[in-house]
């Protein structure tokens, strides 16, 4: 087998939505945002598992991942698209009853000519400076889009996985500004708005990290879990260097692992000389530059070299690899790569 084992717990995506369903009122609907394949981990294994233990409203970027997803939740679930209305939508909106939020003028213009009555929602900028109406746009708009009745309406936070940053006090005062008195249910936080606080969760909201294992959610369960196999190993002496570019050479007599990933497969290069991976328990350094299909990992004092190695797992989650990477786990996750073998558990 020379392949890394990709183990996806559903169950535990399953556990982190209803713990972060639990943080709000029961009049919040809680959604599931399963955008970028479900963050790597497979949109339609995950959203299935979220509609069948009664997940009922969900969120994607595009409205191809919609489609995608639809067959998977049923024709009464809401799938919200992110992006909106865009020019080759129409037809993928219309045949999967998707709902597109509308992020600006034009958008408004091209869905009330091409999709007239077909549902709506409304994304509004209240400081990110990313998607949605800015609020000029909106009072421009705000009548004729109310009057016919958005499904919701929303805005998203810039810094609310930091809880102590002015921004998100500011953005929420922004929404409230902007929305206070419409007659339609309001989404502003994501799963780190929701571990802001009640006043930040409306009557929508729409957690994507937190249901994965990620931060801010710093109570998840442990998601995903990656097995590499060990496919050499070697004793080197000191002096001897090891992988491109000689970047690492042994100080002492030393054992090398070398471990069947590398950047291709979403380990990407940054970690290299910075990442650990675990035998068991015990953590061993990488060494070295990650190659594109390998990785060597220094093994000197594991009293044997077990078959795989652990790179993700119970004591190393997406954030601590990210870490090593100076990246964040939205990106370990999302670039876990095609070659594994995945097992859904
Ligand atoms: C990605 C995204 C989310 C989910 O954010 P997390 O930080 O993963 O919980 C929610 N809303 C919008 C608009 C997004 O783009």
């Amino acid at each position: 087998m020379g392949a890394g084992q990709l183990t996806i717990d559903l169950k535990a995506i399953q556990r982190n939505w209803s713990a972060l369903d639990a943080l709000s009122a029961d009049t919040v609907e809680t959604g599931a945002v399963v955008k970028a394949d479900g963050y790597g981990l497979s949109a339609r294994k995950v959203a299935t598992h979220l509609a069948e233990s009664g997940v009922q409203t969900f969120f994607v970027a595009t409205a191809e991942e919609g489609a995608e997803i639809r067959g998977a939740v049923g024709d009464n679930a809401d799938i919200f698209v992110f992006s909106g209305h865009m020019p080759q939508d129409t037809t993928l909106l219309k045949t999967h009853g998707l709902i597109a939020v509308l992020n600006a003028p034009e958008q408004v213009t091209r869905h009330f000519s091409d999709a007239a009555g077909y549902p709506f929602g409304v994304q509004l900028d209240t400081g990110m400076s990313r998607l949605g109406m800015e609020p000029g746009d909106w009072q421009a708009l705000s009548t004729e889009l109310m009057l016919a009745g958005p499904r919701l309406v929303m805005s998203h936070m810039a810094c609310a996985d930091d809880a102590d940053h002015p921004m998100n006090a500011q953005q929420l005062r922004a929404f409230h500004d902007l929305t206070d008195g419409i007659a339609s249910r309001r989404s502003l936080s994501a799963t780190g708005g929701i571990l802001l606080g009640p006043e930040y969760h409306f009557e929508v909201t729409r957690p994507g990290i937190g249901l994965y294992g990620g931060f801010p959610f710093e109570t998840a369960k442990t998601v995903v879990q990656l097995d590499v196999p060990v496919i050499q190993t070697r004793v080197v002496q000191p002096f001897q260097t090891v992988g491109y570019g000689c970047t690492w050479d042994a100080k002492v007599e030393s054992c090398i692992a070398t471990i069947a990933a590398g950047y291709a497969d979403g380990l990407i290069r940054a970690m290299g000389g910075k990442a650990q991976v675990f035998a068991g328990t015990t953590p061993c350094p990488v060494v070295g530059r990650v190659s594109m299909d390998l990785i060597t990992v220094d093994v000197t004092g594991l009293d044997q070299v077990p078959d795989h190695l652990t790179v993700l797992g119970p004591d190393q989650s997406i954030d601590d690899l990210a870490g090593a990477a100076d990246t964040i786990g939205y990106e370990i996750l999302t670039s876990l790569g095609a070659r594994y073998q995945r097992h859904y558990a």
